[in-house]
Order: structure tokens, then C-alpha cells, then sequence
């Protein structure tokens, strides 16, 4: 039998089987039907993503899978159930919904299969993760899938760029709001193998920031392995306290992409411009700011893309462009 195979079935039978408890038990209709409603998310929107809600019961959902047939072997390796050794009970183990009291993210692969979810987490509970992801397994390797890559790549190559945003809702609202091509890095930092996903269907990669400054400065680093890729890649922020969803639920789609339009800036002016604002009274921070700027241009395969660069921070820093070439040789000659 083919182990994969199996794991993908128990994955279609747990998406199956979240979506129902929602749309049917009365606690998930209490409860998950009603935080998604009040995220602003239709019906419509609701199946299209396969949303569900897994019931806070101990082994709900375990038990119906095994009443179904699918063996606890797949449960477990998917992560789905937590399997506990119980010393007085050997032939009994214990077992336990991973993903109790979660509204639930299928996320599928590029051709629409299952390969985990992401679970959100209903109360203030400061103490559990927010979201809790399905453990890396045979099928899901999260450094190489996209949230809503599937429901996006059509619209990616029709418009030729891609939206990259952090976090499933994120996806779920811009899809709402009429804006396909759009997907998730899902909390993990960005991996080559992600971009690859999204350069087979676009060269043009649009960064969305959520407005708080923590996340951007750790995510401005993953942005070099983009242009590593030959992309080009813009980046837009959104007002502090605000994400790509908060927005786009309250705002109409015309708000929102003149919004986008206005605020999406080329991806190295925007960070030279922030770096100089960030060391405006530091000459010894500036210094390594221009080292950083220049590591960033030098991850550019194009030469002349890279020179053009070169003259554009000389002007946003307000150094010379002989020093900034310098640089570049330093770094190049130290990467090789
Ligand atoms: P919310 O549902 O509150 O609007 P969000 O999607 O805006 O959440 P962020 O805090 O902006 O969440 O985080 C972005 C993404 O990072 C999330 O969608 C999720 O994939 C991931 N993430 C956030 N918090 C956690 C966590 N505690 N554990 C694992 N992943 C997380
Ligand atoms: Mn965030
Ligand atoms: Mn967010
Ligand atoms: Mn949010």
C-alpha cells in the first residue's frame, strides 16, 4: 500500500469532517460558524477554502475517523491525533485531537490535495499558540508550501505578480474582497522553495507587511532570497495595528487597490529609505546599514539591474557611488 496515499485520504476525510462540524453540529455552528461570521467571512468564502472547526472534545474527530475505517497508524504519522503510550493499558493507547477547540485551514498543495491545517486557536488563552500547524510529515513539509497557492495560481500568472502575505486570513479576506493572487508564508520565514512555487507563475513578487515594525525588520532579510531568484519584488505596509485582512474587511476592493498601488514601493528604494530614517543621528549604524543595502543588491543576478541600484541608494544614502561599488566587490568577492 502507498503510505502517502494514505495519509492524503485521512486528511480528506479530516478536512470533510471539520467542514461538517461546523456547518452542522450545533456547537460547531455556535461557535465556529460564528468567529468566522464575525471575521467578516461569507458563506461562499467559507466552503470555497474548505474551513471547518474542530470540536473541543478529547478524541472527537479521532474517533470518527476510526469509526470510518481510516487506521490510527495515518492519523498519527499526519499528526491529526497525539498517540500516548498508557502504562497501565499497553494494548490501549491514548489519544488526543491535535487540533481540539480550532477553527481549522486546510492547506492544499499546488494541484488541491490536503497536506495539513492550520488551526486558530477561539479564546484569549495566552498561554496556547495562537495557531497551532500540522507537524512536518511525509506529506506536509512546510518550508515548501504556500497557503492558498492552490486557489491563487491561475490569477498569479493572468496578473502577472503575486501578493505574499503572513497569515491564512490574510489570503481568505483578500479572496473575498475579489483579489486572487494572493498567498501565505503561514508564519514560517520564507523559504527558497516557497519562491520557486511562485516563480514558475510570476517574476513580480508584492511583499504585505503587517503594520507592526518587529515583523518587518525580521522579514526583510528573507526578501534577499527573492531577489537571489532573479524576481522583482515590491513591498507594501499597512497602517500600524493593521494586516493585509483587517484592512481589506474594512475597506471596498477599490479602496484597497488604489491603496496597494499608491503604497507599493520598489523593494531596495524602500529599504534604503528606511535605513537612512532608522540611523539619521548615527554615522557607525549608517556604516552598516550601507554594508546591508548593498548585501541586498548584491544577491541580484542582473548587472545592470545591480548598477542601477547601485546610483539609486548613492542618491537615497547620500554616499558615493565609488564607495558603494566597493562594497559590492568586497561582498561579491566574500560570497564566491
Ligand atoms: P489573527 O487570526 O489574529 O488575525 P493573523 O493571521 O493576523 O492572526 P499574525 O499574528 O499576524 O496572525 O501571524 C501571521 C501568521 O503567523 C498566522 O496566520 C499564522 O500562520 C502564524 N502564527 C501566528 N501566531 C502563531 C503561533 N502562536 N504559532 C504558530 N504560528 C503562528
Ligand atoms: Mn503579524
Ligand atoms: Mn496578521
Ligand atoms: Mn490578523
Amino acid at each position: 500500500a502507498n503510505e502517502r496515499e494514505s495519509m492524503y485520504l485521512v486528511s480528506e476525510f479530516a478536512q470533510t469532517h471539520f467542514a461538517q462540524m461546523l456547518w452542522e453540529s450545533e456547537l460547531g455552528k455556535a461557535i465556529g460558524l460564528t468567529y468566522f461570521k464575525e471575521r467578516g467571512f461569507t458563506d461562499e468564502t467559507i466552503r470555497k477554502f474548505g474551513l471547518g472547526y474542530c470540536l473541543d472534545q478529547w478524541d472527537g474527530f479521532t474517533n470518527a475517523a476510526l469509526d470510518k475505517g481510516y487506521k490510527l497508524k495515518y492519523l498519527e504519522k499526519t499528526g491529526l491525533t497525539i498517540v500516548k503510550e498508557d502504562a497501565n493499558n499497553p494494548n490501549n493507547p491514548r489519544k488526543f485531537d491535535r487540533f481540539k477547540g480550532r477553527v481549522m485551514f486546510p492547506i492544499h498543495s499546488m494541484s488541491g490535495r490536503v497536506l495539513g491545517f492550520g488551526g486558530r486557536i477561539l479564546t484569549n488563552d495566552k498561554k496556547a499558540a495562537k495557531y497551532l500547524n500540522s507537524p512536518e510529515s511525509d506529506i506536509y513539509h512546510k518550508s515548501k508550501v504556500l497557503y492558498g497557492i492552490y486557489y491563487a495560481k491561475q490569477s498569479i500568472a493572468k496578473e502577472d505578480n503575486c501578493y505574499l502575505v503572513e497569515g491564512y486570513t490574510d489570503v481568505v479576506q483578500f479572496h473575498q474582497r475579489g483579489i486572487h493572487n494572493v498567498v501565505a508564508s503561514s508564519g514560517t520565514a520564507l523559504t527558497p522553495e516557497q519562491i520557486r512555487l511562485i516563480n514558475r507563475l510570476t517574476k513580480n513578487i508584492t511583499v504585505l507587511f503587517d503594520g507592526d515594525a518587529a515583523g518587518l525588520r525580521a522579514s526583510l532579510r528573507g526578501i534577499d532570497l527573492i531577489l537571489e531568484q532573479g524576481m522583482n519584488v515590491k513591498v507594501c505596509t499597512f497602517p500600524e495595528g493593521e494586516d493585509p485582512d483587517s484592512f481589506a474587511k474594512n475597506n471596498e476592493l477599490e479602496e484597497i487597490t488604489q491603496y496597494l498601488e499608491e503604497n507599493s514601493k520598489d523593494f531596495i528604494q524602500f529599504k534604503a529609505s528606511l535605513l537612512v530614517k532608522e540611523t539619521a543621528n548615527d554615522p557607525i549604524k549608517r556604516a552598516d546599514t550601507v554594508r546591508d543595502i548593498v548585501h541586498s543588491i548584491s544577491k541580484i543576478p542582473d548587472r545592470i539591474q545591480k548598477e542601477i541600484y547601485i546610483q539609486e541608494c548613492a542618491q537615497i544614502m547620500n554616499i558615493s557611488e565609488a564607495v558603494l561599488f566597493n562594497t559590492l566587490a568586497q561582498i561579491s568577492k566574500k560570497d564566491i
